[in-house]
This record gives C-alpha cells, structure tokens and sequence, in this order.
C-alpha cells in the first residue's frame, strides 16, 4: 500500500522535482508510473525507498510514515518492498545463485533458508539452468530476471520496477511484463516506473502520469482525469 499526500520535493537550489502530489496505491494493484525525462519519476522511487525524505507532505509505504520512520526501522521498511533498478545492479564477482544469497545474507537469513529459496525463486524467474552462471554470461533479459529474483527473496508485499525495458529488446520487455503480471496475480502489487509511454498503453492497468512534478493524469478516477 502506497499513499502520498500533498508531497513537495525540492532539491537545492531550487529545483522542485514533486509539487504536491498526492497519490494512493492499494495492496494487489498493477500500476505504472509514466512521465518524460525530468518529471520526478526517479525522485517518486526515492521518495518510496526513503533515500530521500518528503520537504513537506506525508509519505506512506506498507504500514511505515516514512515521514516519522526512525533511522533503524528503514532497513525493516526497505525489507517489505523489491526494487528492479534500471542498471540491474548485479555483482559481477557473484554467480547468479550468489547475487540472490547474499541478498538474503546480508539480512541475516539462515543458510538453511538460503537453499532452500533460491532454488525456488530462480525456477519462479525461469533462470534453474542459469544458477551457476555470472551476470557477464548473461543476456540482458535474463539479468534482468536475476534482478527480479532478487527484489522477491523478502517475499515483498510490492515490487517496483524502474525502467524494466530500457536495457533490453522488444521481446523479452513482453517477457519481463509477463513475469509482473504473474508476481501481481498472487497478490503482490506491482509499480512500474517508466517513461515509455506505448509500454504503459499496451497494458490495461491503472497509468499514473507525472508531469513537471505534478499528476496530470490517474486512469483510476472514476473517468480518466486529466488533470
Ligand atoms: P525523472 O526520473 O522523471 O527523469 P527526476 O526525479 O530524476 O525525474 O528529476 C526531477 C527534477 O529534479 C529534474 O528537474 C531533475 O533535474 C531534478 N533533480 C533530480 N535529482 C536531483 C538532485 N539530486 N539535485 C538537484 N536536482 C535534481
């Protein structure tokens, strides 16, 4: 669950990335996030992931006001959620059961836990025979889709993907869509950040638009607002 009341973002000097958006998200739903180069989209995700805090309006994300989130809670926060970042952010020194492991790891799950989900979460992205591989052995789609296992290894209640078909060709995006659309239908909601605005069209899903900071368009009103 995703909701954003009257949100402004400003960074210096005095550049407002949000002016006053306000937003909200239920559990479950399929959403993409549209806006051109510079709209704010990028600053929306941050504002999710708490890498930056709201200048004025409330943020809130899973049950956390990260307006009033304490520092050692945001780990937690961070735990309910999975981010596919543009640029994949896989570590080229780890084979692609590593990269999921050490996601795991590093928020001290068991080893026992360990292998047991991996297994699992790489035969759910299609990558089993992909297991010992490293990210450089890899097509673009298929890193891809060991990003996506990652964000999944919490067994997050939202997943977010940024730009999930700027790095790859036609095919595999409707690959990678599918493979969302199937995380969504167990109950997961599903955010996608893009600027592709024949991406956001092509699927009947609610399309929030961003514009210069502001939300010029939510096809989840009772008739398509524009704003
Ligand atoms: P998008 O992701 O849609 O391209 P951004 O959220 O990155 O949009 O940017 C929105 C506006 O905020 C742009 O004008 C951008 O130049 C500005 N901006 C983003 N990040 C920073 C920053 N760290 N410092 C200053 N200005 C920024």
């Amino acid at each position: 669950m995703i909701d954003f009341k009257n949100v402004t973002k400003t960074y210096k000097p005095d550049i407002t990335a949000l002016k006053g958006i306000s937003l909200h998200i239920d559990k479950g739903e399929f959403v993409f996030v549209l806006g051109p180069s510079g709209a704010g989209k990028s600053t929306f995700l941050k504002l999710m992931l708490r890498e930056e805090a709201a200048d004025k309006g409330e943020v809130i994300v899973n049950g956390y006001n990260l307006s009033k989130i304490k520092q050692r809670d945001i780990p937690y926060m961070r735990r309910t959620l999975g981010v596919v970042f543009q640029d994949f952010r896989l570590i080229p020194t780890m084979t692609v059961y590593e990269n999921i492991a050490f996601a795991m790891r590093v928020t001290n799950i068991g080893e026992k836990d360990i292998k047991k989900r991996v297994p699992y979460i790489l035969n759910l992205v299609g990558l089993t025979d992909k297991a010992k591989k490293f990210p450089t052995q890899l097509s673009g789609g298929e890193q891809q889709r060991v990003a996506l296992a990652r964000a999944l290894v919490h067994s997050p209640e939202l997943v977010i993907a940024d730009e999930p078909t700027g790095n790859i060709d036609p095919e595999l995006s409707i690959e990678i869509m599918e493979l969302l659309k199937a995380i969504n239908s167990v109950g997961t909601t599903v955010v996608v950040v893009t600027h592709e605005h024949e991406l956001a069209h092509t699927y009947a899903k609610r399309i929030i638009e961003i514009k210069d900071g502001t939300i010029v368009l939510d096809t989840a009103m009772a008739k398509a607002v524009r704003f």
